[in-house]
C-alpha cells in the first residue's frame, strides 16, 4: 500500500481550520498513522474526534467508525462534509436502498468517513462488505459500551471482538470520555489493544466554572443567569416530569424561550424540541437526565442543577454538557439540605441492602460536594482518582465560587463554644443534625425523649439558621476541633484540640464565604482554557450569529456544522476583511473558506466600515491583541469624508443623503471624530441647553456606562444621538486638553 502522508499540520489546518494540536492529539494522531492501536481516554470536549477524522484523511481506504449514538451520525456526518470531507453512515434511519448506496460507494472509495452503528456489524450483508472493502482504520467512539463495568454498556459491542478477527492487523482507535480503571482495563482487554498504547488525559475542564448556591429565592437568581446568557445554550436539571414542565411554564411567562424535556413526552414531540434547540430557536431546555445521550451541542454556555444530583459521577457528566468548544461556560447546582432527604427517602425504598448503602454513600460524596469550602473542581476530580492540582501550584482554580470568593474573617470564639459544648453535653453520640436541632432549640420527639431539651445547651444558638450551623461544623472539622466518624452513623465528637479551646477559652477567628456577596461567576481560568476570553465586538458577534443561522436553515444542518462560537468570536474580534485574513480564523479550512468566506466578509467589511473599524491581523494564526488605540488612530477615508462634509457646513442629514449611510450612522461617525480628534467643533450637534443639562444630570447619576437605563429615564423625547453627543462633551470636559 502506498501512502502519501502530507504534513499532518498543514491538514490539521487546510481541512480542519484548527492552528494546533489540543493536549495529546498529535502523539494519537502519529500512534494510528503508525499503525498501531490506541485507547483514548479524554474528557468531553477534550478533541476525540479529530484523533481518527484527521488519520482518515492522511491514508488510503476509509475509516469506519463505530458508534451507538444514531441520532448524532447525520450532525457528524453533515459537520465533516461542510469541511470538504467525504463521510457518510449507515444506519437504520435510512432504507435499505440507501445503505446499500452508501455501501457501495465507500468500495469505490468515494467515502473517507463511513460511521456505522454496531448492531450492523453483526449482519451478513455487512459482515461480507467489510471482507471484500474493509477498511484501513477502525474507530470505536464511546468505546465504554463495550464494559459491562460502564454505566452505557450495549451488548451489540461485543460484535467488536468479531470484527476484530475478521480483520486482523487493522488498526483500532478507541475512545472514550468514561475513565473509571475497571472499564478502561476492560476495554483493553476486550478489544486486545495493548497497555502501552493508552492515551489518557486529565479529566479537568479548565473552561467550566462551578458555583453551588443556596436554593432560596431561587426561581429569581435562576432567571437573572440565564438572563446573563441571554441568546445562548442553556440546560436546566430538575428531579421530576412535573418540575420541568411547571420550570418551563414560570421561564416562559416572564419570557425566556424555554421549553420542558422527559421520557414521559411523546417521541416527535421530544424530537421536535431537541431539535430546536440545536438549531438555535429554543435557548433553554428545562429537563430531567433523560436528556443529554442524543444531544452534542457544541455551545451550551450554562448548566443548571435545580435538584441536588445522586453522584459525583452524573454530576460531572451532566455538567459535562457545558462548553465542548472550549470556551468559557457555567455551571451552577443549587442547593438545599432538604434535597438530600428527599433523596434519601427514595434511596431507602431500595431494596438490597449493599445497593441502599452504595447509594447513599454516593449521595453523601455529593452533599460533601455541596457543602464544600475548598476547591470544588480539586474534590471532583481527586473524586476520580486524579491527583489534580491547579497551575498556579497553590489551591486556587481560578474558576470555582469557593476560590473565586473574597472571604470574610469573623470572630467564631462564642458560637464554637457552644458546639463544641453541646457536642459533649450530648454525649458525642449523635449527628451533626441532632446536635443542631439542639442549639436551635428544637421540640423533637426523641429529643425530648433523652432529656436534652434540659440542658443549659438547648436553644443556645436559636438564632443561627440550620444551614449556619451546618457551615459552622465544616469549619471546625477544618480547623481540627471537631470530628466526624466514619461509619454509618456519622456521629461528631470534640478533638483534643476542641478541648483546649473550651478549656483555654481562646478566641477563634475563621474565614468563611461572605453570607450574600455575589461571587464573580467567572475569571479567565487559570489553566489555559483553549481560547483566549477574546475582548469581541458583541453587536457584530450577533450580526455573524444572524448570517450563520440563515446559511444554516439554508442547507438544514445545525448552525455549529457551519461555524462554531469560536470561530464566530474570532471573527468578531479580528475584523477579517479578505481571504488571506479570513483563512486565519480558527475553524476555517479550505473548503469553508471557499464556500462561506464571502458572505462573511462583506457582513464584516460593511460593519467596520459603518463603524470605523479596521482588521486586526492575527499573524501566525497567534492570537495577537494590538492596543484599541492604534485601530482607531487614523481616521478612516469613510470618516474624513464625513468630517469634511461637515466641516464645509453640510446638516448630518444632508451627509446621511449624499453619502447613502443612514443618519445614526454619519451620527456615530461624528461621534467618533469628536473622540479622535479634540479640536473637532461638537457645538453643531448640541441640543438646547435646558435639554442639555436634563442628560448632564441623569448621566451623572448613571456612570456604569450604559445607554438603555440613561434613556429610559429621560424619556422617549429623547434621542440616543443627543445623549452620546452631550456625553462625548462631558468626557472632553471632564478629561480636559492632553
Ligand atoms: P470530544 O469528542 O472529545 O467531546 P470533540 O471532538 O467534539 O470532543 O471536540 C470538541 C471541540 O474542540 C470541537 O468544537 C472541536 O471543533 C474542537 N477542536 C478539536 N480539536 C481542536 C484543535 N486542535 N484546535 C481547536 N479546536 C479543536
Ligand atoms: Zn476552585
Amino acid at each position: 500500500m502506498t501512502t502519501a502522508r502530507p504534513e499532518i499540520t498543514s491538514v490539521l489546518k487546510n481541512r480542519f481550520g484548527f492552528d494546533r494540536f489540543l493536549p495529546l492529539q498529535e502523539e494519537i494522531v502519529s500512534n494510528v498513522l503508525a499503525g498501531n492501536d490506541s485507547l483514548v481516554l479524554m474528557p468531553t470536549g477534550g478533541g476525540k474526534s479529530l484523533c481518527y477524522q484527521l488519520p482518515a484523511l492522511c491514508q488510503d481506504g476509509y475509516t469506519m467508525v463505530v458508534s451507538p449514538l444514531i441520532a448524532l451520525m447525520k450532525d457528524q456526518v453533515d459537520g465533516l462534509q461542510a469541511n470538504g470531507i467525504p463521510a457518510a453512515f449507515v444506519n437504520s434511519t435510512l432504507t435499505p436502498q440507501e445503505n446499500e448506496g452508501v455501501l457501495t460507494s465507500a468500495a469505490q472509495g468515494e467515502v473517507k468517513i463511513l460511521y456505522v452503528a454496531p448492531e450492523r456489524l453483526a449482519t451478513p450483508r455487512f459482515r461480507n462488505f467489510m471482507e471484500s472493502a474493509g477498511p484501513s482504520l477502525i474507530a470505536i467512539d464511546e468505546a465504554h459500551c463495550i464494559s459491562e463495568w460502564g454505566h452505557d454498556f450495549r451488548p451489540d459491542y461485543r460484535n467488536l471482538k468479531n470484527v476484530r478477527d475478521l480483520l486482523p492487523g487493522v488498526p483500532v482507535i478507541a475512545l472514550t470520555a468514561t475513565a473509571t480503571e475497571r472499564v478502561r482495563g476492560d476495554i483493553a482487554s476486550q478489544l486486545r489493544i495493548e497497555s502501552g498504547k493508552s492515551f489518557v488525559s486529565s479529566f479537568n475542564r479548565p473552561n467550566l466554572s462551578y458555583t453551588v448556591k443556596p436554593k432560596l429565592r431561587s426561581f429569581g437568581s435562576l432567571v437573572e443567569l440565564v438572563d446573563r446568557h441571554k441568546d445562548e445554550s442553556a440546560i436546566i436539571y430538575c428531579f421530576s416530569r412535573k418540575e420541568t414542565e411547571a420550570l418551563a411554564a414560570d421561564l416562559v411567562s416572564v419570557g425566556i424561550s424555554a421549553a420542558p424535556y422527559h421520557a414521559g413526552l411523546d417521541n416527535p414531540v421530544r424530537r421536535a424540541t431537541q431539535d430546536k434547540f440545536i438549531k438555535d430557536e429554543i435557548s433553554v431546555i428545562v429537563a430531567t437526565i433523560a436528556f443529554g445521550m442524543g444531544i452534542d451541542k457544541p455551545d451550551v454556555r450554562l448548566v443548571v442543577h435545580y435538584n441536588l444530583p445522586k453522584t459525583v459521577e452524573a454530576y460531572y457528566q451532566e455538567t459535562g454538557r457545558a462548553g465542548r468548544d472550549g470556551l468559557p461556560s457555567e455551571c451552577v447546582l443549587f442547593y438545599t439540605f432538604g434535597d438530600k432527604v428527599k433523596q434519601d427517602f427514595f434511596i431507602n425504598q431500595i431494596e438490597d441492602l449493599d445497593e441502599r448503602n452504595h447509594a447513599a454513600e454516593k449521595l453523601a460524596k455529593m452533599v460533601d460536594y455541596c457543602e464544600l469550602r475548598s476547591c470544588r473542581r480539586q474534590f471532583m476530580l481527586n473524586y476520580f482518582g486524579e491527583e489534580w492540582v491547579p497551575e498556579s501550584g497553590g489551591d486556587d482554580c481560578g474558576g470555582c465560587d469557593v476560590c473565586l470568593a473574597v472571604k470574610e474573617e469573623f470572630d467564631a470564639t462564642e458560637i464554637a463554644q457552644k458546639i463544641l459544648s453541646a457536642i459533649i453535653r450530648t454525649g458525642e453520640r449523635f449527628g451533626i443534625k441532632y446536635v443542631a436541632d439542639v442549639l436551635r432549640g428544637s421540640n423533637a420527639k426523641r429529643i425530648r425523649e433523652l432529656q436534652h431539651d434540659q440542658l443549659t445547651v438547648h436553644g443556645i444558638a436559636s438564632e443561627s439558621s440550620d444551614s449556619e450551623l451546618r457551615e459552622m461544623f465544616g469549619l471546625l472539622q477544618d480547623e481540627g476541633l471537631v470530628a466526624v466518624s466514619l461509619g454509618e452513623y456519622h456521629t461528631v465528637s470534640v478533638t483534643a484540640a476542641g478541648r483546649a479551646l473550651l478549656t483555654e477559652r481562646t478566641t477563634l477567628k475563621l474565614a468563611r464565604m461572605p453570607q450574600s456577596a455575589e461571587v464573580p461567576s467567572s475569571r479567565e481560568p487559570r489553566d489555559g482554557s483553549r481560547s483566549k476570553n477574546l475582548e469581541y465586538d458583541r453587536e457584530l458577534f450577533a450580526l455573524l450569529r444572524g448570517l450563520r443561522k440563515q446559511i444554516a436553515q439554508e442547507r438544514n444542518v445545525p448552525a455549529f456544522v457551519i461555524f462554531g462560537d469560536v470561530s464566530l468570536r474570532e471573527m468578531a474580534y479580528y475584523f477579517p476583511n479578505d481571504h488571506d485574513l479570513f483563512g486565519t480564523i480558527t475553524g476555517v479550512g479550505t473548503a469553508k473558506l471557499d464556500q462561506f468566506a464571502d458572505r462573511f466578509i462583506s457582513l464584516i467589511s460593511e460593519y467596520c466600515e459603518e463603524h470605523d473599524l479596521s482588521p486586526r491581523p492575527k499573524v501566525g494564526g497567534r492570537l495577537r491583541k494590538p492596543g484599541k488605540k492604534r485601530a482607531r488612530s487614523a481616521l478612516s477615508r469613510s470618516l474624513t469624508e464625513t468630517k469634511r462634509l461637515f466641516a464645509e457646513g453640510f446638516s448630518v442629514d444632508e451627509i446621511s443623503s449624499e453619502r447613502g449611510f443612514g443618519a445614526q450612522t454619519i451620527l456615530s461617525h461624528l461621534e467618533k471624530i469628536g473622540r479622535a480628534d479634540a479640536d473637532f467643533n461638537l457645538e453643531p450637534l448640541l441640543p438646547s441647553p435646558e435639554r442639555i443639562t436634563a442628560i448632564e444630570s441623569v448621566l451623572r447619576s448613571n456612570e456604569n456606562g450604559y445607554l438603555a437605563p440613561i434613556k429610559e429615564e429621560l424619556g422617549d423625547d429623547y434621542s440616543y444621538e443627543e445623549i452620546r453627543i452631550v456625553r462625548l462633551q462631558m468626557e472632553r470636559e471632564i478629561e480636559g486638553p492632553e
